[in-house]
Protein backbone atom coordinates (compact mmCIF):
# COMPACT_ATOMS: atom_id res chain seq x y z
CA UNK A 1 0.00 0.00 0.00
CA UNK A 2 1.02 3.45 -0.18
CA UNK A 3 3.23 3.75 2.70
CA UNK A 4 5.21 0.68 1.81
CA UNK A 5 6.11 2.20 -2.09
CA UNK A 6 6.89 5.58 -0.25
CA UNK A 7 9.64 4.15 1.57
CA UNK A 8 10.86 1.94 -0.90
CA UNK A 9 11.81 5.00 -3.17
CA UNK A 10 13.33 6.55 -0.37
CA UNK A 11 15.36 3.42 1.05
CA UNK A 12 18.67 4.11 -0.45
CA UNK A 13 21.24 0.87 -0.81
CA UNK A 14 24.78 0.69 -0.82
CA UNK A 15 26.69 -2.24 -1.60
CA UNK A 16 30.03 -2.85 1.18
CA UNK A 17 28.82 -0.78 3.75
CA UNK A 18 30.16 -0.87 6.26
CA UNK A 19 32.21 -3.68 5.37
CA UNK A 20 32.66 -5.87 2.20
CA UNK A 21 29.94 -8.03 1.49
CA UNK A 22 26.80 -6.05 3.65
CA UNK A 23 24.11 -4.27 1.07
CA UNK A 24 23.05 -1.21 3.44
CA UNK A 25 19.34 0.08 3.50
CA UNK A 26 19.97 3.54 3.90
CA UNK A 27 16.89 4.69 6.05
CA UNK A 28 18.41 8.58 6.40
CA UNK A 29 16.27 9.94 3.63
CA UNK A 30 12.58 8.46 4.89
CA UNK A 31 14.17 10.79 8.39
CA UNK A 32 14.14 13.81 5.83
CA UNK A 33 10.69 13.63 5.38
CA UNK A 34 8.52 14.17 8.12
CA UNK A 35 5.24 13.09 6.54
CA UNK A 36 6.63 9.57 6.36
CA UNK A 37 8.22 9.47 9.96
CA UNK A 38 4.89 10.04 10.99
CA UNK A 39 3.03 7.78 8.91
CA UNK A 40 5.28 5.50 10.02
CA UNK A 41 4.61 5.77 13.84
CA UNK A 42 0.96 5.91 12.85
CA UNK A 43 1.38 2.54 11.59
CA UNK A 44 2.97 0.69 14.17
CA UNK A 45 0.47 2.25 16.23
CA UNK A 46 -2.09 0.88 14.52
CA UNK A 47 -0.77 -2.90 13.56
CA UNK A 48 -0.49 -3.29 17.22
CA UNK A 49 -4.26 -1.79 18.04
CA UNK A 50 -2.82 1.10 20.12
CA UNK A 51 -2.22 -2.03 23.00
CA UNK A 52 0.99 -1.20 24.45
CA UNK A 53 1.94 0.95 27.61
CA UNK A 54 5.39 2.05 26.37
CA UNK A 55 7.47 2.04 23.82
CA UNK A 56 11.65 0.74 24.04
CA UNK A 57 13.56 2.71 21.30
CA UNK A 58 16.59 1.00 20.19
CA UNK A 59 19.82 2.81 19.76
CA UNK A 60 20.61 4.81 17.31
CA UNK A 61 18.01 4.94 14.51
CA UNK A 62 15.23 3.36 16.46
CA UNK A 63 15.31 6.61 18.94
CA UNK A 64 13.86 8.54 15.91
CA UNK A 65 10.56 6.00 15.01
CA UNK A 66 10.63 5.52 19.05
CA UNK A 67 9.85 8.97 19.74
CA UNK A 68 7.65 9.59 16.88
CA UNK A 69 5.50 6.72 17.94
CA UNK A 70 6.01 7.72 21.66
CA UNK A 71 4.87 10.92 20.66
CA UNK A 72 2.45 10.19 18.46
CA UNK A 73 0.80 7.40 20.33
CA UNK A 74 1.30 9.17 23.60
CA UNK A 75 3.16 6.52 25.43
CA UNK A 76 6.41 7.22 27.39
CA UNK A 77 9.39 6.53 25.61
CA UNK A 78 12.25 4.11 26.97
CA UNK A 79 15.91 4.07 25.59
CA UNK A 80 17.87 0.68 24.83
CA UNK A 81 21.30 2.14 24.48
CA UNK A 82 24.89 0.59 23.61
CA UNK A 83 26.96 -0.35 26.68
CA UNK A 84 28.50 2.63 28.40
CA UNK A 85 26.08 5.62 27.50
CA UNK A 86 23.21 5.19 30.67
CA UNK A 87 24.10 6.45 34.21
CA UNK A 88 22.92 4.61 37.47
CA UNK A 89 22.19 0.54 37.28
CA UNK A 90 21.64 -1.02 34.48
CA UNK A 91 20.10 -4.32 33.00
CA UNK A 92 22.44 -5.78 30.29
CA UNK A 93 21.81 -8.35 26.93
CA UNK A 94 24.92 -9.30 24.80
CA UNK A 95 24.38 -9.98 21.30
CA UNK A 96 25.93 -10.91 17.65
CA UNK A 97 25.17 -8.32 14.81
CA UNK A 98 25.13 -8.93 11.24
CA UNK A 99 28.35 -7.11 11.42
CA UNK A 100 30.01 -7.67 15.03
CA UNK A 101 28.76 -7.81 18.67
CA UNK A 102 27.54 -5.74 20.93
CA UNK A 103 25.47 -4.83 24.24
CA UNK A 104 22.52 -3.39 24.80
CA UNK A 105 21.34 -1.96 28.56
CA UNK A 106 18.16 -0.04 30.23
CA UNK A 107 18.20 1.80 33.09
CA UNK A 108 16.70 0.01 35.99
CA UNK A 109 13.46 1.14 36.60
CA UNK A 110 12.70 2.32 33.63
CA UNK A 111 10.44 -0.23 32.65
CA UNK A 112 7.39 -0.54 34.57
CA UNK A 113 6.17 -4.76 35.86
CA UNK A 114 3.34 -5.80 33.87
CA UNK A 115 4.04 -3.11 31.13
CA UNK A 116 3.06 -4.24 27.19
CA UNK A 117 6.49 -2.93 25.61
CA UNK A 118 6.47 -1.91 22.11
CA UNK A 119 10.24 -2.14 20.97
CA UNK A 120 11.10 0.37 18.13
CA UNK A 121 13.93 0.00 15.56
CA UNK A 122 14.70 1.39 12.05
CA UNK A 123 15.26 -2.33 10.45
CA UNK A 124 15.42 -5.66 11.36
CA UNK A 125 18.28 -7.98 10.06
CA UNK A 126 19.42 -11.07 11.96
CA UNK A 127 16.65 -10.21 14.55
CA UNK A 128 20.26 -10.36 17.03
CA UNK A 129 19.16 -6.57 18.21
CA UNK A 130 15.61 -6.61 18.81
CA UNK A 131 16.02 -10.33 20.12
CA UNK A 132 18.61 -8.26 23.24
CA UNK A 133 16.06 -5.54 22.96
CA UNK A 134 12.96 -8.06 24.24
CA UNK A 135 15.04 -9.85 26.33
CA UNK A 136 15.85 -6.10 28.02
CA UNK A 137 12.18 -5.87 28.10
CA UNK A 138 11.50 -9.48 30.19
CA UNK A 139 14.47 -9.13 32.53
CA UNK A 140 12.60 -5.06 33.96
CA UNK A 141 9.59 -7.57 34.41
CA UNK A 142 7.73 -6.18 31.21
CA UNK A 143 6.28 -7.89 28.75
CA UNK A 144 7.03 -7.25 24.72
CA UNK A 145 4.00 -6.23 22.65
CA UNK A 146 5.27 -6.36 20.09
CA UNK A 147 8.50 -5.26 17.53
CA UNK A 148 8.01 -2.79 14.95
CA UNK A 149 10.51 -1.58 12.17
CA UNK A 150 10.04 0.70 9.15
CA UNK A 151 12.51 -2.35 7.32
CA UNK A 152 13.06 -5.77 7.34
CA UNK A 153 15.77 -7.70 5.29
CA UNK A 154 14.67 -10.69 3.32
CA UNK A 155 16.35 -14.39 4.12
CA UNK A 156 17.87 -13.47 7.26
CA UNK A 157 14.89 -15.15 8.90
CA UNK A 158 15.03 -11.95 11.83
CA UNK A 159 11.13 -12.87 12.57
CA UNK A 160 11.28 -16.27 13.07
CA UNK A 161 14.05 -15.51 15.63
CA UNK A 162 11.56 -12.89 17.58
CA UNK A 163 8.67 -15.74 17.21
CA UNK A 164 5.88 -16.18 18.29
CA UNK A 165 5.97 -12.48 19.42
CA UNK A 166 4.60 -10.19 16.45
CA UNK A 167 6.75 -8.04 13.98
CA UNK A 168 5.54 -5.57 12.39
CA UNK A 169 7.30 -4.06 9.02
CA UNK A 170 6.39 -2.33 6.72
CA UNK A 171 8.96 -3.12 4.48
P1 LIG B 1 20.11 -7.43 13.42
O1 LIG B 1 20.49 -7.38 14.86
O2 LIG B 1 20.97 -8.38 12.64
O3 LIG B 1 18.63 -7.67 13.22
O4 LIG B 1 20.45 -6.01 12.79
C1 LIG B 1 19.60 -4.93 12.98
C2 LIG B 1 20.35 -3.77 13.58
O5 LIG B 1 21.48 -3.44 12.80
C3 LIG B 1 19.47 -2.54 13.61
O6 LIG B 1 19.72 -1.80 14.80
C4 LIG B 1 19.86 -1.77 12.38
O7 LIG B 1 19.86 -0.40 12.61
C5 LIG B 1 21.26 -2.28 12.04
N1 LIG B 1 21.37 -2.67 10.62
C6 LIG B 1 21.71 -3.88 10.13
N2 LIG B 1 21.72 -3.88 8.80
C7 LIG B 1 21.35 -2.65 8.43
C8 LIG B 1 21.13 -2.01 7.15
O8 LIG B 1 21.27 -2.59 6.06
N3 LIG B 1 20.72 -0.72 7.21
C9 LIG B 1 20.52 -0.06 8.37
N4 LIG B 1 20.71 -0.61 9.54
C10 LIG B 1 21.12 -1.87 9.59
Amino acid sequence: FGLKKELEEQIRVFPDFPKQGILFQDLTPVFQNPETVNRLAESFISAFDGKFDRVLAVEARGFILGTAVSAVGGRPLALARKKGKLPGEVHRADYSLEYGTATLEVQQGTLKQGDQVLVVDDLLATGGTLSAAGELVVTGGAKVAGYAVAATIEGLDGAERLSPTPVFSVV
